[in-house]
């Protein structure tokens, strides 16, 4: 995995994060909502993330 300098990530359980460096290793990613109508931040989701096998069993 090579870090995506374009990408900063700090969620160490997905597997295309490269924990010490806080970014990810994907060439792109997509972001997505699960909200109807997104007012802040918490509201919008990476749709690429992918679990850790070792994180989530
Ligand atoms: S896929 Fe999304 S959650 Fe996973 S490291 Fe990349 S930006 Fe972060």
């Amino acid at each position: 995995m090579s870090r995506n300098s374009s990408i900063k990530c700090d969620v160490t359980n997905c597997k295309y994060n490269l924990e010490s460096e806080h970014y990810c290793s994907l060439e792109s990613i997509k972001v997505g909502t699960h909200e109807a109508n997104p007012t802040v931040p918490e509201c919008t989701d990476c749709q690429s993330f992918e679990c850790k096998s070792s994180c989530c069993g």
